[in-house]
């Protein structure tokens, strides 16, 4: 039996074509039904609904051979184990789907470029506290980090927090939310990664479904 571990909306959606691409077919709906485990045409092949932030983990544990997750929470499930090497994790594949991009976000009106070069200590509300922590630090500006899980946006509009760290896609959300992007940290795709342990003892059908993958990436713009 071969476990993919996806999350629903954008990952499962974008992944659904390269599922086809291996002759893989999802049975069920994930927007419809309430199975976390989901059938595929291939009785040897089955889907488990997860967490994004989840992925990683259960991929790491072999609650899943296989997963598809994006690069923000993969640099986040490293950092909290101290390296990808330690994760035992195998990223074979940037699919190239689910784009986005991590960025610095104020409240419009707040001043950011001066607050930063006049050396002030920002308050800065994330999800993404590795990426964060890293990004402000490599340009020198001390902040403190406050976690938070979602909704990040009101942060900054309640006061909590001078700035966001957040994926921004459209930028609609920031919009709607009088927030303005500041700063661009890194762009970010969704990757395959993979089991070590199960790479070795299900080589032959994993690897089907990785080169099966690699051949159906989406083309880069
Ligand atoms: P947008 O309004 O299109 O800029 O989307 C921003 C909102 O969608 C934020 O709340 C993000 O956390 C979320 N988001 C955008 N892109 C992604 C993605 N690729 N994966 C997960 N969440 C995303």
């Amino acid at each position: 039996m071969i476990t993919l571990a996806l999350s629903k909306g954008r990952i499962f959606d974008e992944t659904m074509p390269l599922l086809a691409a291996a002759g893989i077919t999802v049975l069920e709906d994930p927007e419809k039904s309430r199975k976390l485990i989901l059938p595929t045409n291939q009785p040897d092949v089955r889907v488990v609904m997860v967490r994004a932030s989840d992925v990683p983990t259960y991929v790491q544990h072999g609650g899943a051979d296989m997963g598809v997750c994006g690069k923000d929470t993969l640099i986040e499930h490293s950092a909290e184990w101290g390296g990808s090497a330690r994760s035992g994790l195998y990223q074979p594949l940037d699919l190239r789907i689910a784009q986005c991009r991590v960025s610095v976000a104020v409240r419009a009106g707040f001043d950011y470029a001066q607050a930063v070069k006049k050396g002030s200590r920002l308050k800065v509300a994330t999800k993404y506290t590795a990426i964060a922590r890293e990004f402000f630090a490599s340009k020198g500006v001390h902040v403190d980090l406050i976690k938070l899980y979602g909704s990040m946006e009101l942060a900054p509009l309640t006061g909590m927090a001078d700035a966001i760290v957040d994926l921004v896609s459209t930028g609609n959300t920031l919009k709607a939310n009088h927030l303005v992007e500041v700063e661009r940290i890194m762009d970010i795709s969704s990757h395959l990664v993979v089991n070590q342990a199960a790479l070795k003892l299900k080589m032959a059908p994993l690897r089907r479904i990785i080169d099966s993958f690699a051949s159906a990436i989406p083309a880069q713009v």
